[in-house]
């Protein structure tokens, strides 16, 4: 499968850090290569490279990108996520497979240049809702949910357990 990256608009560093974090590891375990942010937020990008440090894969977080720039330079296509969006059902199997993807995801209202631009305007519901649940879902669906569980080869490796917690720190 191709790349797929994400573009958070709209990240104001104190009020949404932790949706944004969340967007970030969220998208991080369903498969995403990486994440750009339109605000600059150093302590946002260490919070998501220790997470990749402890817990493996290469994904990445670059803040400051002006998201103008991006969605216009993309060599892919455009998923914004929106509840006025084409339903995601009908959406997915439109969206090209050889051809990495940007999914743009809002914090406040989205400009009308998103929609405009964006080769594919997808909603999960038309009920307003989340990024994170948004992304998630999405992401899943693209997916066939075949990322779920890959082995991002960390320091550290959750085993699952049906009682209590079993993680295997490889440095000990
Ligand atoms: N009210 C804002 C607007 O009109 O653009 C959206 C705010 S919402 C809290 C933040 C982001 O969540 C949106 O930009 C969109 O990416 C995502 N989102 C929320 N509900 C959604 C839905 N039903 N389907 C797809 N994305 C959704």
């Amino acid at each position: 499968m191709s790349d797929i990256w994400i573009m958070r608009i709209g990240h104001r560093p104190q009020r949404d850090k932790r949706v944004t974090t969340h967007v970030a590891l969220s998208s991080r375990a369903l498969g995403a290569k990486g994440i750009f942010v339109d605000t600059e937020d150093p302590v946002l990008e260490e919070n998501i490279r220790s997470v990749v440090g402890r817990f493996g894969g290469d994904y990445t977080i670059e803040t400051g990108v002006p998201w103008k720039r991006k969605i216009a330079e993309f060599p892919g296509k455009v998923v914004h996520l929106t509840m006025y969006g084409q339903r995601v059902d009908e959406a997915i199997p439109k969206i090209p497979r050889d051809e990495d993807i940007l999914i743009v995801v809002g914090a406040e209202k989205v400009p009308p240049e998103v929609y405009q631009r964006a080769d594919f305007n997808v909603s999960v519901g038309n009920q307003p809702h989340s990024e994170i649940a948004a992304l998630a879902i999405f992401l899943d669906r693209f997916t066939g949910g075949s990322e779920l569980y890959s082995d991002r080869h960390g320091r550290m490796t959750v085993v699952p357990n049906e009682r209590g917690k079993t993680v295997v720190d490889a440095s000990r």
